[in-house]
C-alpha cells in the first residue's frame, strides 16, 4: 500500500464485529476473563487497550519499525525512551534539542546518574570524538527548534552502529510522511503527537516505534510498569488526525515555502530559518533524507523593528505555544519556549530577542501574507 492509503488504512482498519468503518473508542480499564488465564488478549488497559493499539500499530507501520506505542503526551514517550537506559549511562545529545527534553534530562535524569553529553550533531567528527564507553545512545532533531539545524540520519546512525550504540529521533517536525528515520537507520523515533500527527491542536499525545523485538519488549515493559499510556479517546482523535495526515503536510510545505520565500525578500527581516531555501545550512542534506520541508519557519527581525509589536500585531495568526496545528501560530523562543535558558547562553547559540517563530498552518497563503505584512508595518520602532 502507498503510503498515503496507510494513512487510512494502516494499523487496524475499522471494527471486524460490526463493521464501523472507524476503530471504536474501547473506554474500558478491564476486560472480563472467561477462566483463569483465559482472555481475548487484554486483560487491563494500562497494560493494553484495543483503540491504544490501533493507533501503535498505525504509527509502526507508517514509520517502518518493528512495533510502536502511544504515551499520554511527548514528553511521557521521551521519558519511557530514556528510562531504556540505566545509572552509569550517557546519552549524547544535538545542542538545541526540544528544551523540555533538555529538561527532563538535565533535572530528572540526572539525579538517577543517567548523564548527557551536548554536541553539534551537524558536525560528525565532533559526535566521534565524545563517545566514549559510558556513552550508550545518540539523541538527535532534525530540523532543530527554532534555527532548524539540520543533522545527517544516515551518518549519525552508521557511526551509533560503528560503536554499538543507539541512535534515537525526535520527528516530530517532520513525521512520517516526510522523513522516516528507521529506513535511514535509525532505532529508536519519537514524536509529539501533539504537534502535526494530531494535527489540530486538540490533544497532548506522544508516540515512540522502535526498529527490533528487544527494543520492544523491554519499552512495553516500561510502558506498562511506569504507567503513561495514551487515553482511549485521544488515541481515537489521533487516528483521526492522521487519516488526514499527507494532505495537511503537502498544505503545511506548500504554504511555508511560500512564505519562507516572502519573508526573505522584505527589508524588515535579517535572515529566515528555513531547510527549504537553498541558502539554508544542512538545505542539500535534508533534502537527501526528507521528502518536504515542513511548516515552522524561524526569522530574525532587523534592529529598529520591535518583535513585541509584530506578534501583537497579528490578527489570523494566533499567539501561543506549540506548532503543527491547522491554524497558524506564532511564538517568541527566547520567552517561551526557551526562556529558562540564561541570555548569555541564548544569545551564543542565536536565540536572540528578535527571533520568532511561525508555525504555519493550511489557511490561505494570501491572508496570511497580508498579516504578516499589516504586522510588520505596526512593528518599526
Ligand atoms: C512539543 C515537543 C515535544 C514534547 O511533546 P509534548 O507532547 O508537548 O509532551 C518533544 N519534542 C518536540 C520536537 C516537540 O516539538
Amino acid at each position: 500500500m502507498n503510503f498515503e492509503s496507510l494513512l487510512i488504512h494502516g494499523g487496524i482498519d475499522g471494527d471486524e464485529r460490526t463493521g464501523a468503518v472507524n476503530v471504536p473508542i474501547f473506554q474500558t480499564s478491564t476486560y472480563k476473563q472467561t477462566g483463569f488465564g483465559v482472555n481475548k488478549g487484554y486483560e487491563y488497559s494500562r497494560t493494553g487497550n484495543p483503540t491504544r493499539e490501533a493507533v501503535e500499530k498505525l504509527i509502526s507501520e507508517l514509520e517502518r519499525g518493528y512495533a510502536g506505542y502511544a504515551f499520554a503526551s511527548g514528553m511521557a514517550a521521551i521519558t519511557a525512551v530514556v528510562s531504556l537506559f540505566k545509572s552509569g549511562d550517557k546519552l549524547l545529545i544535538s545542542n538545541n534539542l526540544y528544551g523540555g527534553t533538555f529538561r527532563v534530562l538535565d533535572k530528572v535524569f540526572k539525579n538517577f546518574d543517567i548523564s548527557y553529553g551536548i554536541v553539534n550533531t551537524t558536525d560528525l567528527e565532533e559526535i566521534r570524538a565524545n563517545i566514549d564507553d559510558k556513552v550508550k545512545a545518540i539523541f538527535i532533531e532534525t530540523p532543530t527548534n527554532p534555527l532548524m539545524d539540520i543533522t545527517d540520519i544516515e551518518a549519525v546512525s552508521k557511526i551509533a552502529k560503528e560503536n554499538s550504540i543507539l541512535t534515537v529521533v525526535d520527528n516530530t517536525f517532520m513525521t512520517p510522511y516526510l522523513q522516516r528515520p528507521i529506513e535511514l537507520g535509525a532505532d529508536i523515533v519519537v514524536h509529539s503527537a501533539t504537534k502535526y500527527l494530531g494535527g489540530h491542536s486538540d490533544l497532548v499525545a506522544g508516540l515512540v516505534v522502535v526498529n527490533n523485538e528487544e527494543l520492544s519488549e523491554r519499552l512495553h515493559f516500561i510502558q506498562n510498569s511506569t504507567g503513561g499510556v495514551l487515553a482511549p479517546f485521544d488515541s481515537f482523535l489521533l487516528i483521526r488526525g492522521i487519516k488526514t495526515l499527507a494532505v495537511r503536510m503537502d498544505r503545511h510545505n506548500k504554504n511555508a515555502d511560500v512564505i519562507a520565500k516572502y519573508l526573505s525578500n522584505r527589508e524588515e527581516i535579517d535572515k529566515v530559518f528555513y531547510p527549504g531555501l537553498e541558502g539554508h545550512i544542512g538545505h542539500d542534506t535534508h533534502k537527501k533524507q526528507a521528502s518536504g520541508f515542513g511548516g515552522v519557519i524561524s526569522f530574525v527581525l532587523k534592529e529598529g523593528y520591535d518583535y513585541k509589536k509584530f506578534v501583537e500585531s497579528l490578527d489570523i495568526i494566533t499567539f501561543g505555544e506549540s506548532l503543527g496545528g491547522v491554524e497558524s501560530l506564532v511564538c517568541h523562543p527566547a520567552s517561551m519556549t526557551h526562556g529558562s535558558i540564561p541570555y548569555e547562553i541564548r544569545q551564543k547559540v542565536g536565540i536572540v530577542d528578535n527571533l520568532i517563530r511561525l508555525s504555519i498552518g493550511i489557511e490561505s497563503e494570501d491572508d496570511l501574507i497580508k498579516d504578516i505584512q499589516s504586522a510588520l508595518n505596526k512593528s518599526k520602532i
